[in-house]
């Protein structure tokens, strides 16, 4: 049976000692008081409830899955997932990021990330019933009426009802242009839609009393395309003007999808016949409002590939230590035993390193987007809120897609190391590898973050975020330029950022010419990207552990992540070399295949 242990330790790194956060919020009137203690004692609560409340009903509700009462159109999720989302409501986390004037505590985004991270860890499966709440609560939050903020505000902050995203029809998924879903405008103000939507995670369930689904669909005279979305809250039972239930609305599920991954989440078929909704934000102007609740979305699916990638690693890693194969190729090692432990072999040291490099890596990553949305939207300095918001745009691409492609290899690497072992259910890894093929898919496919990324937000504006995000980089490779014991990684960042610039602009030029070399190019792009922001993270946290061991700190987590940090340089940064190379063969050998594709 697997284990997880919450890496709190990590987290306090990354939080206190790298981007020394409390500082940060002391510029944040809304967030002074929030200190070191009170993060610290946070996050041990919520490090409880993932691994004692959740993670126990990790693999009973893979092996069970869903049901739906085909009579009823009710949805059960497994056994033990109500009475845990209850727990979890009762606790507060729910509202732990959520605004005060509707309920919520308050607290840092930085918080809620964390706090995420655990959850899917623990069990990414059960944490999609609350996790679509969060955007859900933001769309809202950002274009809701005032009497849909009244309404719908408290109750998604209290977690008393959950929130889906309803955008996918069966033959539209990546092109929302084309969906089908008919809003009509009523006399009291009110919209009746029809249609069908696919795959809507957390649809239908038993666990709160109302579900409020935010549906994209089309008025009557809408213009064709993405320009005729308009976005409509529609909730399961419909709700009088003080939030009281009332009858039941005829937006309901259809089926069930027998999935690959995250069984314990209901994939819905959701039929809507003539099922009451209202507007949220402008006609025609859905799919921006509906961005609010992506983007978050977006973040949060890098969030649970991260969490995935560090509780594969911890049991990859406690397996490593423990199973005996062959002796090692430099002399024995276990002179006690018949044969070493497998963790001495070269290429198991290399999976597991690159499992634990790409979650803390990732980690520090998650943690500087969600401090930086804390900017965005609370920072006195209208500048910094600006230029926040842009780097989150930036890097929004990047957590979604490297976090969760590094997912797939790291959750793959981890399971690997069992051997055989790792393809049979009881170690439970094999899980983790198809809980996070999804994450690759949806909230827009990896391609498509890579073509948002390079085709959007840097060609689009001339890379100029990109060369924001590119003096960040440059500071720290001014500050430390100099420094013999930083080289090591000063170097290969310098060399990598100084050559971003001329690949992005070979690659907008070629762009210009022929917009396939942008398709063609956008997903090694991406990922090269990915690897300039952790180089960027794991110098920092390779700075930060040096200064404690100069200044005499002999705990052995600065030797451990200086060791981490030396591997990700050696072993998996160069990969930018590659994928410069194979971007930069650009689109001819692709385009040019009819026949080889016939
Ligand atoms: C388990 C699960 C849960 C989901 N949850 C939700 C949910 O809660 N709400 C919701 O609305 N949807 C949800 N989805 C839907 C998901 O977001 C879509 O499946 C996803 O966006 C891809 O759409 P599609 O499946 O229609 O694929 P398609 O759009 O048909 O794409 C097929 C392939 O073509 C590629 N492609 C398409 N266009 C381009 C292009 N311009 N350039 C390059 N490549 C391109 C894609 O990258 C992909 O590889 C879920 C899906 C699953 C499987």
């Amino acid at each position: 049976m697997p284990v997880y242990n919450p890496p709190l330790r990590d987290m306090q790194f990354v939080l206190h000692e790298v981007f020394k956060v409390s500082d940060e919020f002391k510029a944040i009137p809304k967030h002074t008081d929030v200190d070191a203690d009170t993060i610290n004692a946070v996050l041990e609560e919520a490090g409880k409830f993932a691994s004692q409340v959740t993670f126990p009903l990790n693999i009973s509700g893979d092996e069970e899955g869903c049901t739906l009462d085909k009579a009823t159109h009710e949805v059960t999720p497994p056994k033990g997932f109500k009475e845990a989302y209850a727990q979890y409501v009762e606790g507060g986390w729910a509202a732990l990021s959520c605004d005060v004037e509707y309920g919520g505590q308050g607290l840092p985004f930085v918080l809620n990330q964390c706090l995420y991270e655990m959850l899917n860890s623990a069990n990414q499966a059960w944490t999609m019933y609350p996790g679509l709440s969060h955007g859900a609560y933001e769309a809202l939050h950002a274009h809701g009426t005032e009497e849909q903020k009244k309404i719908y505000l408290p109750r998604l902050t209290s977690g008393e009802w959950t929130g889906t995203m309803c955008l996918t029809e069966p033959h539209c998924g990546t092109d929302l242009g084309l969906l089908r879903t008919k809003a009509e405008p009523q006399p009291d103000g009110s919209y009746k839609l029809t249609g069908n939507k696919i795959f809507i995670s957390a649809g239908e369930h038993d666990m709160t009393s109302n579900i409020v689904h935010l549906v994209l669909a089309r008025l009557p005279d809408a213009p064709q395309g993405s320009k005729g979305i308009s976005l409509f809250a529609v909730p399961k039972f419909n709700v009088g003007k003080d939030g009281e239930i009332g009858s039941r609305n005829s937006i309901y599920c259809g089926g069930l999808e027998h999935k690959m991954g995250i069984h314990g989440n209901a994939t819905c078929q959701m039929v809507l016949e003539d099922a009451v909704g209202t507007m949220v934000g402008a006609p025609n102007k859905g799919l921006a409002a509906m961005f609010v609740m992506m983007n978050a979305a977006r973040l949060g699916v890098g969030n649970q590939s991260l969490g995935l990638t560090e509780v594969a690693y911890q049991n990859a890693l406690a397996y490593a230590k423990d199973r005996i194969q062959m002796r090692s190729l430099s002399g024995v090692k276990a002179k006690d035993k018949p044969a070493d432990p497998i963790i001495v072999h070269p290429d198991v040291r290399k999976m597991l390193l690159t499992a634990k490099a790409y979650a803390e890596g990732g980690r520090a990553l998650a943690i500087y987007c969600t401090l930086l949305l804390d900017k965005e939207l609370h920072h006195p300095d209208e500048k910094v809120r600006k230029d926040s918001g842009e780097i989150v745009a930036l890097l929004t691409p990047i957590v979604k897609a490297f976090l969760t492609d590094n997912g797939h290899i790291a959750t793959n690497a981890c399971m690997q190391v069992f051997g055989g072992h790792g393809f049979i259910k009881e170690w439970g890894m094999e899980q983790f590898v198809r809980d996070n093929r999804i994450n690759m898919i949806y909230e827009g496919t990896n391609t498509i973050q890579s073509l948002d990324l390079l085709g959007r937000k840097v060609l689009g504006n001339n890379g100029a975020t990109l060369k924001k995000f590119g003096k960040i980089v440059g500071a720290l490779i001014a500050e430390e330029g100099v420094n013999e014991k930083m080289a090591e990684f000063i170097n290969p960042l310098a060399y990598l950022a100084d050559q971003m610039t001329k690949f992005t602009t070979e690659l907008g030029f070629k762009g210009f010419q022929n917009p396939d070399e942008v398709g063609a190019a956008a997903v090694d792009y991406l990922r090269v990207a990915g690897h300039l922001v952790f180089g960027y993270f794991w110098a920092r946290m390779a700075q930060t552990a040096l200064r404690e061991i100069a200044a005499g700190n002999t705990d052995k987590f600065y030797v451990a992540k200086l060791q981490t940090a030396r591997f990700y340089f050696a072993k998996l940064f160069p990969e930018t070399a590659t994928l410069m190379r194979t971007a930069r063969a650009g689109s001819k050998s692709l385009m040019d295949t009819d026949e080889a594709l016939a």
